[in-house]
């Protein structure tokens, strides 16, 4: 039995070498970019909010932002890249900022939806008897008894309509929401785009999540018959902790750089 996340199908289709350092080889690298990191504290930042409004505390606008910039100053560390070279640590700082003060001043007193959950940690079976990681921002429900499955971008783009109605990764994690709340009369999929205030939503027929399934079951499939891991070198190499450790940029000789050791825990299956 495997277990399975939306991040671990991606890295199997974004680059074949990096998927066997990371999940077959379980090299962990401690380099992370930049975007990464802040968009990690962003989202602890609403976690912490939303858990704390689940036992009756509502943070200040000022609390939140203390949390924040605590947490960047306590976490920052020099494995952390900033690849763009317009781009320095102190602008994406001010981007988490922007986003939780625009997002703040959006849902503030944040009772719009009933918390169901919040960073969930939950696994959803699969047919061939794979499981398939849960792990949604905030889960949520209306009066109507509507389901509301949310997640936080802090990318630096917007996502079109059609790419968010093909998203695989709240799709999947809404066919979790149907199984263990079948009281739910819609799920719906929300996207927040922090960076922009603006925010983003789809839906799913029950005919498109059993074909969903089956294409996450064929592709786990694919995986598991998978021999050759080639490498895919294209400009997310920049952003790929195992660079300096790929052939493809080292020579072929592979090193273990600044930063990068063995993994100790099983598997990273965050989204
Ligand atoms: S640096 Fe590029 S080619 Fe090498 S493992 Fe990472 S993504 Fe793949």
């Amino acid at each position: 039995m495997g277990i399975y996340s939306n991040s671990k199908l991606s890295t199997f289709d974004q680059c074949k070498y990096k998927f066997r350092l990371q999940y077959i080889e379980r090299i962990r690298t401690d380099i992370q970019c930049i975007e990464a990191f802040m968009g990690s504290l962003v989202h602890d930042a609403l976690e912490k909010l939303y858990k704390d409004l689940q036992s009756g505390k509502l943070n200040s606008k000022d609390e939140l932002l203390e949390y924040y910039l605590r947490r960047w100053k306590e976490d920052w560390n020099d494995n952390i890249l900033v690849v763009k070279e317009y781009a320095n640590p102190e602008m994406y700082q001010n981007i988490g900022v922007e986003s939780l003060l625009n997002y703040y001043d959006k849902y503030h007193p944040f009772d719009q939806l009933k918390i169901i959950g919040v960073e969930t940690n939950e696994k959803l079976d699969l047919s061939n008897g794979d499981k398939y990681y849960v792990k949604i921002d905030r889960l949520a429900a209306d009066d109507l008894g509507n389901y509301y499955v949310i997640d936080y971008k802090t990318n630096s783009s917007l996502k079109r309509q059609e790419e968010l109605d093909r998203d695989r990764q709240l799709a999947m994690y809404s066919i979790w929401v149907r199984e263990n709340y079948p009281e739910a009369k819609d799920v719906k999929l929300v996207w927040n785009f922090l960076a922009f205030n603006e925010e983003f939503s789809s839906s799913r027929t029950a005919d498109d999540l059993v074909r969903l399934k089956l294409e996450v079951e064929d592709k786990i499939k694919e995986i598991e018959s998978c021999n050759e891991f080639p490498t895919n070198k294209s400009k997310l190499c920049d952003y790929c902790g195992y660079k300096s450790m790929c052939h493809e940029w080292v020579g072929k000789k592979k090193i273990v750089g600044k930063g990068v050791k063995k993994q100790t825990i099983l598997g990273d299956f965050s989204s």
